[in-house]
């Protein structure tokens, strides 16, 4: 018996999916990169910081109005990303959805985007390694945004380019701030286990 899913593609025009978690695990090695990125700050602004994200720093930066620092950090993230990219192991059902889409009742002219806090480079690089780079229209990255989840900026920009309503959206997750970005634009989401599950029922049935 399948089970009861919470969620309908039916109207749905755009599915974002967030990438870390979601389709891919990346493998870097965050807890160096966010001490790197603490040790950085504590250097050049000469100022003892207690933050607990990367997002937080990022946007200390912002608030200094230092564009240039900005731009040496997105690098800095980016590298520790690229550096072990080649160990991500997709989610194989997520994957399996992306290719098979209509199987579960989406309309085959509905677009995907991504939505992530990972830089553009480690989404086309861990899209094109799990093979579905090309089945995915619009990206959101680190760099394209400057308030990041749970902030709802990322899913509005796609709202925009996409031309399409609230309602016409879904967006997945494995994040509490996912939801929360979700909430935030009014769009709905769920947690990427809720689709995992679903897929592997269809996939036995
Ligand atoms: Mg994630």
């Amino acid at each position: 018996m399948t089970k009861k899913i919470p969620f309908s593609f039916t109207g749905k025009k755009v599915i974002v999916f967030d990438l870390d978690g979601t389709i891919v695990r990346l493998a870097a090695d965050w807890h160096s990169l966010f001490k790197a990125l603490t040790y950085r700050f504590t250097e050049k602004y000469q100022e003892a910081i207690n933050h607990k994200s990367m997002s937080a720093i990022l946007s200390s930066i912002i608030e200094k109005g230092d564009e240039e620092e900005l731009q040496l950090n997105f690098n800095l993230i980016r590298q520790y990303e690229l550096e072990k990219i080649t160990k991500n192991e997709p989610i194989t059902e997520t994957v399996y959805f992306i290719n098979n889409k209509e199987l579960f009742g989406v309309s085959h002219s509905a677009k995907l985007a991504i939505f992530s806090l990972n830089t553009r480079s480690t989404i086309l690089k861990s899209l094109e390694i799990a093979g579905i780079l090309d089945e995915i229209e619009f990206f959101v990255g680190r760099e394209d945004v400057r308030n990041w989840k749970p902030e709802p900026d990322g899913l509005l920009k796609i709202l925009d380019y996409f031309k399409v309503n609230t309602e016409e959206m879904i967006y997945f997750g494995d994040l509490e701030k996912d939801l929360l970005a979700g909430s935030n634009a009014g769009v709905e989401s769920y947690y990427i286990d809720t689709l995992i599950n679903h897929v592997r029922n269809i996939k036995k049935s």
